[in-house]
């Protein structure tokens, strides 16, 4: 094979920058046999030298392996010269006797790995160097160091052109900084209470032992199916990157805790469910997090990331959702508050993001009205949140009823029903309240717990399993997921 030649194959590896080092070091002249293998034990290119101590000249060592060439002695050596490199050695060598020009001659066979942009083995390159009784080992030692350093070099430009392209090699989702970027600016945009954001962070399980039983190529396709599969199941928003290895995260807009929850479920369903190519069935597991007011990219991921990791010790194949964030309690009013607050759990949720937005508020004006009282403010101060609760409860009936009534709820027009009665008995009560019949406790216990709590967790439960079922499909175009 021609210099030339050599080159042009080492390019169509996807090694350009080390196929233009090896040949200023490894011109046939110097006696220094260079190959490449792939993981599947094949030559994929050799210089003329590394054919003549190999082949005996008399043949090509491309798509050839060694054990079609070489004595089972020898086989055995390489073998263990193989596993060091496949366990992580940045080099591994021995010495071996090879027949050359009709001589046994005593040569040094290196090993070293040839790494992707992910800092995963792809190939294993040899050089053959014949040791005795020539007096070449510095010479050796040096083209090795030229070696090793030109194959760092090279592993550094694969990673930072790929940076640049903001894309992942293998599978084209995007890449870690890509999706940093668009995070980050979608962190400063947004105004968080108004629109939610959340995160998955999906692993496949077991990953390694899929790499053990069908070899590495296999979980190459296999990293390219879950990629494909997982893009053309999200929404046109949803924006998909390969975090690393076998991990990758999905960062949704507009999406609360209870939707992303949703929304990861589904995923994984249809993971487990599809059937991959080579290797069947595989499952995923999967952290989900809101993006809470405050928080840092950092430590929103974390959040997710801890949630994933509870999904894996809970035994994968499953969703974990990371908590809301507890704000601190920074205030006096906080901390008398807190003894009493309604606390919300994500069992409250009936994953329709307009119904449950509208609930968590009602929470939390409810509690807001409890401090006041408890904190014995001003009674304008308490005015303003009786007003705020009742107008909110007033919107958030009139949204649950269009979700409700959507949905194709049986039970809608019934819950309608109990909607008006609430309210009729809200206005008589409020209208004594302003003339002075009513003390506020009676209001609050009225609005925070008959119409908040009770009735949220009374009557709406009824639609709750339906909305489930169903979808839960959204009102207006507010969380339209793309099928
Ligand atoms: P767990 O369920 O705990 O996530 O186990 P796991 O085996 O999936 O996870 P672990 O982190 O132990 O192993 C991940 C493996 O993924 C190890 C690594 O060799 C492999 N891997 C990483 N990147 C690639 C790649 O690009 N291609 C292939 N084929 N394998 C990869
Ligand atoms: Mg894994
Ligand atoms: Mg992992």
């Amino acid at each position: 094979m021609s210099d030339e030649a050599l080159t042009r194959a080492l390019a169509d590896g996807g090694v350009i920058r080390m196929a233009g080092l090896l040949s200023l070091l490894m011109p046939a002249s110097t006696g220094v046999g260079f190959g490449v293998k792939g993981l599947d034990g094949r030559y994929r290119l050799a210089n003329r030298e590394m054919e003549r101590l190999l082949c005996r000249g008399a043949s090509r060592l491309a798509g050839r392996s060694e054990s079609d060439l070489l004595p089972a002695h020898l086989l055995a050596l390489l073998a263990r010269c193989d596993q060091r490199i496949i366990d992580g050695a940045p080099a591994a060598y021995e010495e071996v006797e090879l027949p050359v020009g009709g001589r046994i001659r005593q040569c040094l066979w290196l090993k070293l790995p040839v790494l992707g942009a992910d800092q995963e083995l792809q190939s294993i390159a040899s050089i053959i160097h014949q040791v005795a009784p020539s007096p070449e080992i510095p010479a050796m030692q040096q083209t090795l160091d030229r070696l090793r350093q030109a194959n760092q070099e090279l592993q550094q430009t694969v990673v930072e052109l790929e940076q640049v392209a903001g894309t992942d090699k293998l599978t084209g989702a995007w890449n870690r900084r890509r999706i940093e970027e668009c995070v980050r600016s979608e962190m400063d945009r947004l105004n968080r209470y108004e629109q939610p954001l959340s995160l998955l962070v999906v692993d496949i399980d077991h990953f390694k032992a899929i790499n053990d039983q069908h070899g590495h190529g296999a979980g190459d396709q296999v990293l390219q199916a879950v990629t494909s599969l997982l893009q053309s199941r999200l929404r046109g928003t949803d924006a998909l990157a390969r975090w690393g290895g076998e991990e990758f995260v999905v960062v949704c807009p507009n999406t609360g805790r209870s939707t992303a929850a949703l929304l990861a479920e589904r995923l994984r369903g249809q993971i487990a469910n599809a059937d991959f190519p080579l290797i069947g069935q595989l499952t995923v597991s999967i952290g989900a997090a809101e993006c809470s007011p405050g928080d840092t990219w950092e430590e929103w991921f974390q959040r997710a990331d801890e949630a994933l990791y509870r999904a894996k010790t809970g035994g994968r194949n499953q969703v974990q959702i990371a908590p809301e964030k507890t704000p601190t309690p920074d205030t006096q009013e906080y901390v008398v508050a807190n003894f009493v607050q309604l606390v919300w759990h994500s069992a409250y949720e009936c994953g329709n993001e307009l119904v449950d937005r509208g609930h968590r508020q009602l929470f939390a004006d409810a509690n807001e009205l409890l401090s006041a009282i408890l904190c014995e403010r001003e009674a304008s101060r308490v005015d303003r949140i009786v007003d705020t609760l009742t107008a909110d409860v007033l919107q958030h009936f009139a949204d649950e009823e269009a979700v409700i009534l959507a949905a194709g709820y049986p039970g809608a027009a019934e819950h309608v029903v109990l909607h008006r009665q609430l309210v009729t008995q809200a206005r008589r009560l409020l209208d004594d309240y302003r003339a002075g019949k009513q003390g506020v406790g009676d209001v609050f216990q009225f609005l925070a717990y008959d119409v908040v709590t009770r009735h949220m967790l009374g009557a709406d439960r009824a639609f709750f399993p339906y909305l489930r079922a169903h979808g839960a499909k959204p009102a207006g175009n507010r969380e339209a997921p793309s099928a």
